[in-house]
């Protein structure tokens, strides 16, 4: 069985138990090697094959799992949840095509790593309830609906990926879009590695604050950083629901 399994955002305990006991048990890694801990691999065990996708095409990464026997174990690890940004779907297809069975366990986005480093919530009442997740167009194109100037006039909570890179021009397309230059933005670098960097500022003052950081980190936008924002109803006592009486 083939197993595409989410590695987390890098600290090597922040793998799920699943992905973990299946890299207990695996004959075969095939590893995000740009991205993913190598300490990861420290939980597969002796003898196991062990290949760094990092310069490997598609081709040859269905080519190493496919030639295994359809009763090994066979793991993909890719970083953070590998349904953002994960490149699984053609993975998935060719495997279909070939007839190769496979599951996929899910992982923690760095997303969530980025936001637990800030200590921040991303759908805070009053402030935003929404979470775009997004990216500048690079050497990946974006579709032109969803450039960043017209996804910023939402004024929703932010989480770009792969954008760090261009964060100048990333700043001025949220301005352009909506946002104010005073709107509360940070950038985390390796959010949970031992080096992690966090940098807060605002829309104006972040690009020259996180100068120099040129990859790895997320960039986030939003109200939900730092401010004002409204008591959750859930946990209000003059608020009932299906578990709870108001007080009266
Ligand atoms: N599937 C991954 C994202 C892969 S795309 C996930 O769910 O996190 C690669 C991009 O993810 C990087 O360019 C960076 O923007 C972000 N990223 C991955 N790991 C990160 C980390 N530990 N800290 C901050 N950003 C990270």
């Amino acid at each position: 069985m083939i197993y595409f399994i989410g590695a987390g955002p890098g600290a090597a305990d922040l793998i799920t138990v699943r992905g973990m006991r299946l890299l207990e048990r695996a004959d075969l890694v095939v590893y995000a090697g740009s991205l993913v801990n190598p300490e990861l691999l420290s939980y597969c065990p002796k003898g196991c094959a062990v290949m760094n996708s990092a310069s490997m095409t598609l081709e040859a990464v269905i080519a190493a799992m496919t030639e295994r026997n359809k009763d090994e174990t066979v793991v993909r690890l890719h970083t953070g949840d590998p349904s953002i940004y994960g490149a699984i779907r053609e993975q998935m297809d060719e495997l279909d095509r070939l007839g190769f069975a496979y599951e996929v366990v899910p992982g923690v986005s760095s997303m969530n790593a980025a936001a637990a480093a800030l200590r921040a919530e991303y759908t805070l009442p009053g402030v935003s309830q929404t979470v775009i997740v997004s990216r500048m167009a690079g050497r990946t194109p974006v579709p032109e609906k969803e450039n960043i100037r017209s996804l910023a006039s939402h004024g929703a909570s932010m989480a770009l990926f792969l954008s760090v890179s261009m964060l100048d021009k990333l700043c001025e397309e949220l301005m352009a879009g909506g946002y104010a230059p005073d709107t509360p933005a940070a950038v985390v670098y390796k959010a949970t590695w031992p080096d992690e960097k966090v940098i807060r500022g605002t829309l104006s003052t972040l690009p020259e604050a996180a100068r120099g950081i040129g990859r790895t980190a997320l960039v986030l936008v939003g109200g939900f950083l730092s401010g004002p924002y409204d008591r959750s109803r859930l946990y209000d006592p003059t608020f009932s629901h299906m578990f709870r009486e108001a007080e009266k």
